[in-house]
């Protein structure tokens, strides 16, 4: 069977990061965690196995994902999910009909619509503020409020919530707390030691990091929330095959080096982007000039590649999405390749116009997830194309 390594926290993140939650193979020693391609384990008599009865319960290489995980996080246990939003769904089974939630209003477009669209539709109520207010928060509690759902930073805002805040307000009435940290990785943010419950990932981006596989991720400390999302993820079975799961845990073993280099390169692109003209707005939560910048030095300890920025005309920012050369147009973020894209018509499409609006989420809006090649040749790729869009 496998286990955390002992005295896990003895250990600094990047070795945690290679080793945590495998072992060496006991059959023949293989040091790499095999895919386990099974359904299902022999019995050697009746109710009588090594802990595997059938794998949509139990599959040593999802578990060896989970583990290695609840470690970074600083959790004690993981549970895999075939996408981020299967680890959502699962969050949201959690409640009952007639229970509410409070949302970050600029979340996923994809948790929004699995709230709006399904959730709702059953009974759940969602409210969705603006929480770089706590007050926000505050004002939207009902007596029926359960949990409180935040991502930060948001996407493709770049707004933060105050973890720790947050924390205390969700521990004063005993809300569930769930943050989405698939922007900032456990690596540059683990919200568990702010008073998080449960955190979320959809391990699709930054936690692979090489754009080959989709899944989620759930993190817990608290025993009795370990045993009810265990319990879900087994009767819903929304969880992830074996070799997803091993395309995850090779790509968690180079998460320090990845997001060393999203930082720089994150730091190199805004800083230069700061600079241009023809850019009416940026958001990068690493420049001084950001309105939370301070929260962030606080709460973060780097802020990845993730960078948005408002040219303040739709057709130009159309016209510079297409004309990149390294950084290619296509969904999704996270990976050591450079993306661009326009969120209003791609990612946030599902985001109601009026929602979008009021977030400053525009026609004009270009968001860039910067990966691991070389700098300079990012800016130069981007000066070329915007000089090309004028
Ligand atoms: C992509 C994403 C999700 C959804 O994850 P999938 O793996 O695509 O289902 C949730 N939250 C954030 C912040 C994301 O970027």
């Amino acid at each position: 069977m496998t286990r955390i390594l002992p005295h896990d926290h003895d250990y600094h993140f990047a070795t945690r990061s290679v080793h945590a939650g495998q072992v060496p193979e006991p059959l023949s020693g293989a040091v790499m965690t095999p895919i386990y391609q099974t359904s299902t384990y022999i019995q050697s008599a009746l109710g009588q196995h090594r802990g595997y009865e059938y794998a949509r319960t139990q599959n040593p290489t999802r578990e060896a994902l989970e583990r290695n995980v609840a470690s970074l996080e600083g959790g004690t246990h993981g549970f895999a999910f075939g996408s981020g939003l299967a680890a959502l769904d699962t969050v949201l089974k959690l409640l009952k009909s007639g229970d509410h939630v409070i949302c970050g209003e600029n979340v996923y477009g994809g948790s929004h619509r699995l709230m709006q669209r399904i959730y709702a539709e059953l009974g759940q109520r969602f409210t969705f503020v603006d929480m770089r207010e706590i007050g926000n928060v505050e004002r939207a509690l009902t007596p029926a409020t359960r949990m409180v759902y935040c991502e930060t930073p948001t996407n493709p805002m770049m707004h933060l919530v105050d973890l720790g805040a947050l924390g205390d307000l969700t521990q004063a009435h005993g809300f569930l707390y769930v943050v989405d940290n698939t922007f900032a990785t456990p690596y540059f943010q683990r919200p568990l030691e702010s008073g998080a419950d449960i955190v979320l990932h959809s391990t699709t981006k930054y936690l692979n990091g090489h754009s080959d596989m989709v899944g989620g991720l759930l993190i817990v400390s608290r025993d009795d929330l370990a045993e009810r999302l265990g319990f879900i993820q087994n009767a819903a079975g929304g969880v992830p095959g074996p070799m997803d799961c091993w395309l995850a845990l090779r790509g968690l073993k180079t998460l320090p080096l990845r997001m060393r280099q999203h930082d720089a390169n994150g730091r190199l692109v805004a800083g230069w982007l700061s600079g241009r003209r023809e850019i009416t707005r940026l958001y990068y939560p690493g420049l001084p000039s950001h309105p939370q910048h301070e929260l962030a030095c606080r709460q973060m300890s780097g802020f990845g590649g993730m960078i948005a920025f408002d040219l303040g005309d739709p057709a130009r920012a159309r016209r510079l999405v297409e004309q990149t050369r390294i950084f290619a147009l296509a969904e999704s973020l996270g990976g050591v390749e450079s993306l661009i894209g326009h969120p209003a018509s791609m990612t946030h499409a599902s985001v109601p116009l009026a929602m979008r609006s009021g977030m400053g989420l525009t026609d004009s809006l270009v968001r860039l997830s910067c990966g691991v090649e070389d700098g300079g040749d990012l800016v130069g790729d981007l000066e070329r194309a915007l000089e090309g869009s004028a």
